[in-house]
C-alpha cells in the first residue's frame, strides 16, 4: 500500500537496520512518500498506526537507506561465503595432495616388493637352469667315462 504523509518526527529516531516488515508496535509496515520540503517525494517505511497517532514513537526508515542496508548485509554475507569457499577449496587441495602422496608411497612400496619377488623368481629360474645343466654335464661325463673305459 502506498500513501502520502508528512514525516513529522517529534521523537529521536531509533536506528533500525535494513527492511522491516513490522513496526515494533506489531503493525505491518507500509511505505509512504514524504511531503516535507527537504525530502519531498522521498519514500519511507512506517506503520499505519504511526500515521494516525502522531504523538507516538513508531518505526521510521527511509526506503533508500533501508535498501542500502540490505545491499551491505548481502555484500557482507557474500564476502563470508567467498571466504568460506576459499578455505574449503584450500582444505580440498590439501587433502588431495596428501592422498596423492599416500598413494605414491603405497605404490612405490608395492612396486619394490614386486621387483624383489621378480628378482627372486628370476634367480630361482637361473638356479634351476644351472642345476639342470650340471645334471646334463654330469650325465654326459658319466656316459663319456663309461665309453672311455
Ligand atoms: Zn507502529
Amino acid at each position: 500500500m502506498t500513501s502520502s504523509s508528512t514525516s513529522s518526527s517529534r521523537f529521536p529516531r531509533i536506528s533500525t537496520h535494513g527492511v522491516h516488515i513490522r513496526c515494533w508496535c506489531g503493525e505491518g509496515i507500509t511505505n509512504f512518500g514524504s511531503s516535507t520540503a527537504e525530502n519531498r517525494y522521498r519514500r519511507f517505511y512506517r506503520c499505519q498506526i504511526a500515521k494516525d497517532r502522531k504523538s507516538e514513537n513508531h518505526l521510521f526508515k527511509w526506503i533508500d537507506e533501508a535498501l542500502l542496508d540490505e545491499i551491505q548485509t548481502v555484500d557482507a554475507k557474500h564476502e563470508r561465503v567467498a571466504q568460506g569457499l576459499k578455505k574449503f577449496e584450500e582444505r580440498v587441495i590439501e587433502n588431495v595432495k596428501s592422498e596423492i602422496a599416500r598413494i605414491e608411497d603405497e605404490m612405490t612400496e608395492k612396486l619394490k616388493e614386486k621387483v624383489k619377488l621378480e628378482i627372486e623368481k628370476g634367480m630361482k629360474h637361473k638356479l634351476k637352469i644351472a642345476t639342470v645343466a650340471m645334471v646334463v654335464v654330469g650325465a654326459v661325463v658319466g656316459i663319456w667315462n663309461s665309453l672311455a673305459v
